[in-house]
C-alpha cells in the first residue's frame, strides 16, 4: 500500500542528498510554498472547501435560485463583519481587479480622472481609464520613496491611488490617506495586494477594489468592490448603463444578491469558506505588520541585498521588495527553488534587479523561517 497523493497535507517537492561519508542517496521531503504575489499561496484548506463545494450541489445551482442568493447574501455579510466595512457600503462581485478599473471608468465617465501613478500597477490603470472615455485623464507620478504628493485636485474629479503598489512594494498608510485633501473628489482605491490582509479605513475613500488571488490566499477569478453610498449616487447622475458590467446594472442586481452575469460561484463559495476560518482583520493586521517588520529587519542586515524601498514610512506590509545583482538574483532563486520556496520575480522595469516575497496571510510562518534560513546561507 502506498501513499496516495490525496493524503497530503501538502504539496510535497522532494530532493535527493548524497552523503559522501556514508555514500547515501537520502530522500528529502518537503512542503512547497510560493512567495509569489499574486497568484499565491493558498490557505491548505482550499482544498477541503472545494470537495466541499462539489458535495453540497451549490456548483448546479442558478444564481438566482434560493441558495444561489443565500451564498452572496452570507458571503457579503461575512466580508462586512471581518473587514469591518459600514452597514451603509455596497459590496459587489466582479471577475477581476482590472475589471473594476474599468467599471469604474465606464460607470463614471466624469470630465476629469487624475491617476497618481509610482509603479506598475497604477500606470497600467491609467493607461485603462485613458482608452475608456474619459476627456481629461491626467497623472501625477511620485517616487517610491516619496510620500503621496498633496496637490490641489479640480472639484468632481475622480482620484485613482493604487493603495498597495505590487510592483515595488510601496503602499500609502491610512493616516497618509487621511492628510489627503480629497473632499470634493470621487475617490478609487486599487487595494489588490491588500484587502484581506491590512485594516482599511473605509470612511477615507469611496471605491475600493481588490481581486482574491493575493490575500484572501484563494485561487483567482473572482473580484471585490466595495463603494461608499456616493458612488451610488454619481453612478446615477452619469447614468451610463450601455455596458453589462455597468456599476447600475451590478448595483440591481446585487438588491437581490444576484449577479449580472453568471458569477464565479466556486470562488464566492471558497471565499465564503476561508472567510469563516479567519480572524477579524484587527488580528490579521497585527500579524502581518510584525511579519513585515522581521523582513524589513532581515533585509537591513543583509550584505548581498538590500530593500528596494528604503523609506520606512511607505514600505508595504503585503510586498516586500528587495534589490539585488541581476546574477546573486538569479542564483538564490535557484537556490530557494531546490528547497520548495518560490521567490516572486521583480516586475516591470525592476524585473531584473529585483525579487519580491509576498507578505500574506496564507503564509505559514514555519515557511517564512525557512526562507529567512535560506536567504541568510547564501
Ligand atoms: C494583481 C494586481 C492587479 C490586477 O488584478 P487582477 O485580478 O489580476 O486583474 C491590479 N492592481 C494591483 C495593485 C495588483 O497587485
Amino acid at each position: 500500500m502506498g501513499f496516495e497523493a490525496t493524503t497530503w497535507l501538502f504539496k510535497p517537492c522532494y530532493n535527493y542528498f548524497f552523503n559522501a561519508s556514508t555514500g547515501v542517496y537520502h530522500l528529502v521531503i518537503f512542503k512547497m510554498t510560493t512567495f509569489y504575489p499574486g497568484p499565491s499561496q493558498i490557505y491548505p484548506e482550499v482544498a477541503d472547501y472545494m470537495q466541499d463545494a462539489y458535495n453540497s450541489g451549490i456548483l448546479l445551482q442558478n444564481h438566482r435560485s434560493d441558495q444561489g442568493m443565500a451564498l452572496l447574501k452570507e458571503t457579503v455579510t461575512l466580508l462586512r463583519e471581518k473587514l469591518n466595512i459600514p452597514a451603509n457600503f455596497d459590496i459587489y462581485f466582479t471577475t477581476s481587479g482590472t475589471e473594476c478599473w474599468e467599471i469604474i471608468s465606464q460607470s463614471i465617465p466624469a470630465e476629469n480622472y487624475l491617476h497618481f501613478i509610482n509603479g506598475g500597477f497604477g500606470q497600467k490603470w491609467f493607461e485603462y481609464s485613458k482608452k475608456l472615455a474619459v476627456k481629461n485623464c491626467e497623472s501625477i507620478s511620485y517616487g517610491i520613496n516619496e510620500a503621496l504628493p498633496n496637490v490641489k485636485i479640480k472639484a468632481d474629479s475622480i482620484v485613482c491611488l493604487t493603495q498597495n503598489e505590487t510592483s515595488n512594494g510601496t503602499q500609502i498608510t491610512m493616516p497618509q490617506l487621511a492628510q489627503f485633501d480629497l473632499e470634493n473628489c470621487l475617490v478609487a482605491v486599487d487595494t489588490v495586494s491588500s484587502m484581506g490582509g491590512i485594516e482599511l479605513d473605509w470612511t477615507l475613500a469611496d471605491i475600493w477594489l481588490t481581486s482574491v488571488q493575493k490575500c484572501f490566499g484563494l485561487p483567482a477569478g473572482l473580484g471585490i468592490m466595495v463603494c461608499s453610498p456616493k458612488v451610488k449616487h454619481v453612478a446615477k447622475q452619469f447614468n451610463s448603463d450601455n455596458h453589462y458590467n455597468s456599476l447600475l446594472n451590478i448595483d440591481k442586481n446585487m438588491a437581490l444578491f444576484q449577479t449580472v452575469n453568471t458569477p464565479n460561484i466556486l470562488g464566492i463559495f471558497l471565499l465564503n469558506r476561508v472567510l469563516k476560518q479567519s480572524p477579524n482583520i484587527k488580528i490579521t493586521d497585527e500579524r502581518l505588520k510584525l511579519q513585515a517588520k522581521k523582513w524589513y529587519d532581515f533585509f537591513e542586515n543583509n550584505n548581498k541585498f538590500e530593500l528596494f524601498c528604503q523609506n520606512k514610512a511607505v514600505q508595504s506590509n503585503t510586498v516586500i521588495v528587495v534589490k539585488g545583482e541581476k546574477d546573486n538574483i538569479e542564483k538564490l532563486k535557484q537556490k530557494t527553488e531546490k528547497e520548495g520556496l518560490i521567490l516572486g520575480n521583480g516586475y516591470g522595469i525592476w524585473k531584473d534587479n529585483t525579487f519580491r516575497i509576498a507578505n500574506f496571510p496564507a503564509i505559514d510562518p514555519n515557511e517564512i523561517e525557512r526562507l529567512m534560513h535560506c536567504i541568510s546561507t547564501f
